[in-house]
């Protein structure tokens, strides 16, 4: 009997009390490892006024005294890696190094956010007119929500939580319901580091979860991460709920290589961004695009064997490059778009399809697959797959290559690979996307600078961790202060001018 996962309220462990469950696969496997409660409104509602009692408390607290529980929390996640990646990996199925490899760039951002009382620093100007001093500080928002997916299931609850709790908000994630046991490790986590109970929430649930939260007059501020559909529906929903949101969603990468590229360094940085957590990562690379003919046939006569000697296994498997797939159903449509890429004439030059490991029959597992000669009107090349699936589009020239990146509805990362600085740059300015790399396949910006796309990538105008995140979970408030041996006698009637 699968045991039952919990939420995470006011520091306690409470159990779910909808009577809905969802179930939680080892995607390895096949097998289903819990069940996940599914929050109600009135259980999303109980969580922000716990939430809301505790919010004074923490905004009060010095923020050198919050970046103290910042050190703490960046201590206990750098000693409990091997048990995080554990649960990420035996719920999301991606390999121990690559879930390693993730944390890690969640804890960057603990550690940008123990700066918080540099970051949250003031502005002061004395004497702007009549002893008249101006100062602006900013202040916490109060509760806010962080809706996180399943394929970042600490990195991302940090990247957005880190900063919000720093900021002195309470925050209540709602993790994805794939796979939540990581993401309650972290909650109990925050509890040791001496986050006062009740700022550091984890309500579990689906789209009922979601509205509550989208609905709540104690909510002002959601930061969504997830799928554009999703994403796009939280932004029209928050905000008309005079919500702040930001929202990060879908993507479709490309990787231009140039024909000056070093071809060897440009079909590894392909494997790994290709195939790398099987896919499942926003700014995973999807699309090849090789500038000119010759540039091509070198790419993709390497890709090929490569790709053939992609190594699938469990999390568990020191020497698999990827894992499973996160639920059947995401295998499927996958497989649906193997079929598509087809039906519409690119060629597939690996079949991912059919791959079986012994001991793991019903794992959700596929293995890599290869797709040359895709077209722009291909759904294998409009949509976001994200499964292990590359597709090769070949561009005539340089401005072929950037009108594909700029035709593209989602702009979250793209890559060049050249020898080139010229084009580099001449690249760099005109593509409209979110993140660029130059020679760097995966341009997750470090955490210290802004994260975010552009376009249907991306809902909302302030980016995630860096300095916007603090804007993005503060307000500011400016006053106007005079002492009494300023004030000249008689009232003024005009509008008070510095002159
Ligand atoms: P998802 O959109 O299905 O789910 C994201 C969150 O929204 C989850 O917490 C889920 O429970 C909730 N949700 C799902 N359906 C909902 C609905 N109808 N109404 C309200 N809430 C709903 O995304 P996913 O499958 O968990 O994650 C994969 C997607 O996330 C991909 O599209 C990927 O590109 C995107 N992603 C984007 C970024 C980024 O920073 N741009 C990072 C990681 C993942």
């Amino acid at each position: 009997m699968p045991k039952d996962l919990h939420h995470i309220v006011g520091g306690a462990h409470v159990p779910g009390t909808s009577g809905r469950f969802g179930d939680v696969y080892n995607p390895a496997t096949g097998e289903v490892a819990s069940r996940v409660p599914l929050a109600s409104a009135e259980e999303v509602d109980r969580a922000v006024r716990t939430a809301a009692a505790a919010f004074p408390g923490w905004a009060a607290t010095p923020a050198p005294k919050r970046a103290a529980v910042m050190f703490a929390m960046r201590e206990l996640v750098a000693k409990n890696v091997d048990k995080l990646a554990e649960l990420i990996g035996r719920e999301h199925g991606k390999t121990l190094a690559d879930a390693r490899g993730s944390i890690q760039r969640g804890q960057d951002v603990i550690e940008f956010a123990c700066g918080i009382p540099h970051l949250m620093k003031g502005e002061l100007s004395p004497n702007v007119g009549g002893d008249i001093d101006v100062f602006s500080i900013r202040e916490p928002l109060g509760v806010v929500g962080g809706i996180t997916p399943f394929n970042f299931p600490i990195m991302i609850p940090l990247w957005m939580g880190a900063m919000a709790v720093a900021c002195g908000n309470a925050f209540i994630n709602k993790p994805s319901e794939r796979d939540p046991s990581a993401t309650l490790f972290l909650g109990d986590l925050w509890k040791e580091a001496g986050l006062p109970d009740g700022i550091w929430n984890v309500v579990n649930g689906d789209k009922e979860a979601v509205d509550a939260l989208l609905h709540h007059p104690d909510v002002p501020a959601i930061s969504f991460v997830g799928s554009t559909a999703v994403g796009e529906y939280v932004y029209r929903t928050g905000t008309s709920h005079s919500k702040r949101v930001q929202a990060f969603c879908g993507a479709k990468n490309h990787m231009i290589i140039m024909p000056d590229a070093n071809m060897d360094q440009a079909a590894d940085a392909l494997m790994g961004a290709g195939y790398g957590s099987a896919g499942e990562r926003c700014m995973a690379i999807s699309v090849a695009v090789p500038v000119g003919e010759k540039a091509a046939e070198e790419i993709v006569s390497r890709l090929k064997p490569r790709v053939q000697a992609l190594r699938i296994g469990p999390y568990n498997d020191p020497v698999a490059d990827m894992g499973p797939l996160i639920t059947s159903e995401a295998k499927r449509r996958v497989e649906g778009y193997i079929v598509n890429g087809v039906k519409e004439g690119a060629e597939l030059l690996v079949d991912g399809r059919g791959a079986s490991l012994q001991g793991y029959e019903k794992g959700f597992f596929l293995g890599g697959s290869l797709f040359d000669h895709v077209s722009t009107d291909m759904s294998i090349y409009r949509d976001e797959i994200f499964g292990p699936v590359l597709s090769v589009a070949r561009a005539r020239d340089f401005n072929d290559a950037v009108r594909m990146v700029n035709g593209h509805e989602y702009a979250n990362g793209v890559a060049i690979f050249t020898q080139d600085g010229d084009a580099a740059r001449a690249f760099a300015n005109q593509v409209d996307v979110g993140m660029i790399g130059v020679n760097v396949p995966i341009p997750v910006p470090m955490a210290f600078h802004h994260f975010g796309g552009s376009k249907r990538s991306k809902f909302g105008d302030t980016q995630m961790h860096g300095p916007q995140s603090v804007q993005f979970f503060t307000k500011m408030k400016t006053v106007s202060a005079r002492w009494p041996s300023g004030i000249r006698s008689g009232a003024q009637f005009t509008m008070p001018t510095n002159r």
